[in-house]
């Protein structure tokens, strides 16, 4: 007979195998001395398993993972967790109630880790994230979008070199994986540095909600969930699916090459070939236009959505495939099937 798992404690919260609960973590005051916290929502299972931190809103304006999170915590699935899970749907409070990706002092928080007692206001909160959440943790999913006014195809990035996270990559169960090391100081790098293997998610715009990219997200989140063998394996997964999820050799960002009114033509998980056109800017009378053209074959992940634009300002992301062919089939059927799919009695926000 197995013995009773321990309870499971953070910050001031401890939860009885079997049971969620809730907490929040002191990060900052305003100038009013309201206290700002990070909240926390903990589900900890009855049996033994990984301890998954999910966490969004790093950037305080990308909002989609803030709903991936709750729709993740309500999903009856939940339930029957093995391990534990940690939720963390609003980390840079600052940057959320003020519709910023940054902090109050301009900084990005997800340039701030691992953090300190003494640094700025950044390294304050990242420090007192890593030691008093992540530090529990052994695995991460980091949910993110696209910045104001650019979207990116749902995606997952991670430092592919690392088997562990290349799984949990491919488990999330999207065409594209966009390999790449992390960014200095962001959570991904520290988690990496801990031995936590990290994925991040990257989907839809900041300051919106997208349906599509938030089921994209609940399912990646569940799967990855499932892969861990925190849940138990869902009965309608393998055998049907016809593609398998692809890793980019390399991305590269299409640049305004003046300044202009900007028109585009081309959709998001487009295949594009070398030489196709992009798009084009001119004058706002149409003077002066010039075509943006693919510098190479690949798959659009990210875009400008603005149609105003400056000399040099990043107007298309795309990732390169050995496997060009496999991503196409692997968008197509992704996407009409992620209509299809009833997200478990949520009403979609549209
Ligand atoms: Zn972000």
């Amino acid at each position: 007979m197995a013995q009773r798992r321990s309870s499971f404690r953070i910050c001031d919260l401890e939860v009885a195998p079997g049971e969620r609960g809730a907490t929040e973590l002191p990060a900052a005051q305003l100038y009013t001395h309201t206290q700002l916290n990070i909240p926390l929502q903990v589900v900890h299972g009855r049996r033994d398993g990984p301890v998954l931190l999910l966490t969004a809103a790093i950037h305080g304006d990308e909002l989609n993972g803030v709903e991936i999170i709750r729709r993740v915590l309500k999903h009856r699935a939940i339930r029957r967790l093995r391990g534990t899970l940690v939720a963390a749907p609003v980390v840079n409070v600052f940057g959320f109630i003020h519709r910023s990706r940054y902090l109050p002092d301009r900084r990005d928080l997800n340039r701030c880790f691992p953090g300190s007692d003494r640094g700025s206001l950044g390294a304050r909160i990242a420090g007192l994230f890593t030691r008093e959440v992540l530090a529990h943790c052994t695995h991460l999913v980091d949910l993110h979008t696209g910045a104001i006014h650019r979207s990116n195809l749902p995606q997952i990035r991670g430092d592919v070199d690392d088997e562990a996270v290349a799984d949990m990559a491919r488990a999330f169960g999207l065409p594209v994986i966009l390999g790449s090391p992390p960014l200095d100081g962001s959570l991904r790098h520290i988690a990496g540095t801990r031995g936590v293997p990290a994925i991040v998610y990257e989907a839809g715009e900041a300051l919106r909600f997208e349906e599509q990219c938030i089921r994209a997200g609940v399912r990646g989140c569940l799967s990855v969930l499932r892969h861990l063998g925190m849940l138990p394996a869902s009965r309608r997964e393998s055998g049907s699916q016809q593609w398998e999820p692809v890793i980019a050799r390399s991305s590269q960002w299409v640049r305004a090459e003046q300044d202009g009114v900007f028109r585009t033509h081309v959709a998001l998980g487009a295949h594009v070939r070398k030489g196709d056109l992009l798009g084009v800017i001119g004058s706002p009378e149409g003077e002066g236009e010039i075509d943006i053209v693919a510098p190479a074959a690949g798959v659009l992940v990210g875009r400008n959505n603005i149609p105003l634009v400056n000399e040099g300002e990043a107007l298309f992301h795309i990732a390169r495939f050995d496997a060009l062919g496999e991503v196409a089939r692997g968008l197509e059927d992704f996407q009409s099937d992620l209509l299809e799919e009833l997200s478990d009695a949520e009403p979609p926000v549209v």
